[in-house]
């Protein structure tokens, strides 16, 4: 028995960035465009979406862009194309940012928190920790206020493990950011499938238990990665990243889907 009835894997768009990004210290020599995606839970509890993308408003406004991008050295900034935005995806699927009843953010990176605005209707999940840094005034220039920090939003902010409905279990993997958390889901028919958002952006994070390059605690940051492995062995789950410009390319895209 299992509520989530099915999984839409939602290509947001894509980052162009120093390999180092996704591989601590390693690929110093490359740049590297990887995949920003966020994920959407039919449910029998409503319409659940695990990230958000980022805001393309952003992008094609040139006061923003600076601001937001290029003068902070995010620099290509990143590409969103029309069938990457994430409301014309959702069109696709027949529903639109109010079918969404709750929102679960893996962190508050900017490539994850960018349509949250549109969606003032929904609850907002979130790991205490990762809130707890957000106020505390010490994060960097790639969490952007303006896409959380809205007044009269519905949070629900939740420490370690949290099981929130039969077959949808937040679990905490911090490290990448203090509050990271990834998703394990009980699908009918294609069975578990764990969601790790940005515990590693590449499979050989994975395989090879490589540090991604952006942490805010390197013990955190491995002991999530070999959290992941464990939990993905235990189930013999799929695993699915944010990140990964080879995944994306084999896995299905909504509007097709994993029942
Ligand atoms: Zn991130």
């Amino acid at each position: 028995m299992t509520s989530v009835k099915r999984l839409f894997v939602l290509l947001c768009g894509f980052e162009i960035i120093p390999k180092t990004v996704s591989t601590h210290q390693i690929g110093a020599r490359f740049i590297i465009s990887v995949p920003i995606s966020a994920y959407l839970l039919d449910t029998d509890s409503g319409w659940v979406l695990f990230d958000t993308g980022l805001d393309e408003a952003n992008l094609r406004d040139p006061a923003k862009l600076d601001a937001l991008y290029l003068s902070t050295g995010w620099d290509p900034q990143p590409v969103v194309k029309p069938h990457h935005e994430l409301e014309r995806q959702l069109a696709e699927i027949g529903i639109g940012f109010a079918d969404i009843s709750t929102v679960i953010l893996s962190h508050l990176h900017a490539d994850h928190t960018g349509h949250i605005k549109h969606m003032p209707q929904a609850k907002f999940i979130l790991a205490q920790r990762e809130w707890d840094f957000v106020r505390s005034g010490e994060a960097p220039s790639y969490f952007f206020p303006s896409d959380y920090d809205l007044p009269g939003l519905n949070w629900q902010f939740v420490s370690g493990d949290t099981q929130l409905m039969d077959g949808l279990t937040i679990i905490a993997t911090p490290g990448h950011s203090p509050g990271h958390q990834s998703l394990v889901i009980q699908l009918p028919r294609t069975g578990p499938v764990v969601l790790a958002a940005d515990v590693g952006d590449l499979m050989i994070n994975f395989t090879d238990e490589i540090l991604p390059g952006g942490m805010t605690d390197q013990a955190e940051a491995l002991a999530s990665i070999r959290r992941i492995n464990a939990v993905v062995a235990e189930h013999q789950a799929m695993l699915f990243l944010t990140h990964d410009p080879e995944l994306i390319q084999q896995i299905k895209l909504a509007p097709d889907y994993y029942d």
